[in-house]
């Protein structure tokens, strides 16, 4: 079981590092063993330049579409200037944040305006397009076949949920932290519930906070709705706004579903 004080004897061993895909910091103990919180991509010592930081930094975080909008052509112009393909990982993200957006306005206004849920379905399915012409241009330029090329091609393609090609390059890899981890993610989706709490607590231990996400949705899948909400009482100090969310809405679900 993940405890909060074992939350917090992680902290306190552990250092901060720069995600050099979305330039987000984030709690390591093992480098190794690091994967970002915000973007999912693996730790890596590449040096971060300064123009490539002040269009990617804090872009997944954004929240208004005219905002989003904007950032999204700053990053198309990034990649254009500098070839650099993490601009492209980083605008599919925000492309597939955008597309959520606007589906989740045609959820709350329903049976409202047709015509208005028609544009919103549109706009949600082109951008939703563009996010997966975008880790397709990322996924072509990953042309090496070590490990962590593989995890790379392996994550992208979970964004876009394509769970078929995620398990195909997870047969790839040989590196078992980085394997377990992909195994977390599909049976996130289709997996065993006791797996998924089995191996999040596992990738907690072997190095990466991420774990403790996974671990408290599976305690949600397993409707151990007391143990989940004191997990989260701790992961709301080291975890992201849109995890912090995500968990909310599906505590907050479950609580109007069942109790
Ligand atoms: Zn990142």
């Amino acid at each position: 079981m993940i405890t909060a004080d074992r939350v917090k004897t992680y902290i306190n061993n552990a250092h901060t590092v720069i995600c050099s895909f979305c330039c987000s910091s984030y709690y390591v103990i093992d480098e190794n063993k690091a994967i970002c919180n915000r973007c999912e991509m693996p730790y890596t010592k590449e040096q971060i330049s300064d123009s490539y930081q002040s269009i990617v930094k804090g872009a997944l975080d954004i929240e208004e579409e005219d905002k989003i909008l904007k950032r999204l052509g700053e990053l198309e112009s990034l990649y254009s200037s500098s070839k650099d393909i993490k601009a492209l990982y980083i605008k599919a993200l925000l492309e597939i944040k955008l597309s959520n957006i606007y589906l989740k306005r045609i959820a709350y206004s329903k049976e409202g305006f047709m015509e208005e849920n028609a544009k919103l379905r549109l706009e949600a399915t082109k951008l939703y397009a563009l996010a997966k012409a975008d880790i397709i241009r990322f996924i072509e330029s990953v042309d090496d076949a070590s490990d962590l090329a593989m995890y790379k091609k392996a994550i992208a393609y979970f964004k876009l949920n394509n769970l078929t090609a995620v398990r195909y390059y997870s047969n790839k890899i040989d590196d078992i932290f980085l394997k377990s981890y992909l195994k977390m993610l599909l049976d996130l989706t289709n997996g065993d519930k006791k797996d998924l709490a089995n191996l999040s607590e596992w990738i907690f231990s072997a190095g990466s906070l991420n774990g403790i996400f996974y671990n408290i949705i599976a305690l949600i899948k397993q409707e151990r709705i007391d143990q989940a909400d004191k997990l989260f009482k701790v992961y709301k100090d080291i975890g992201s706004s849109s995890d912090i969310e995500k968990i909310e809405s599906m505590i907050a679900e479950y609580r109007s579903t069942y109790l």
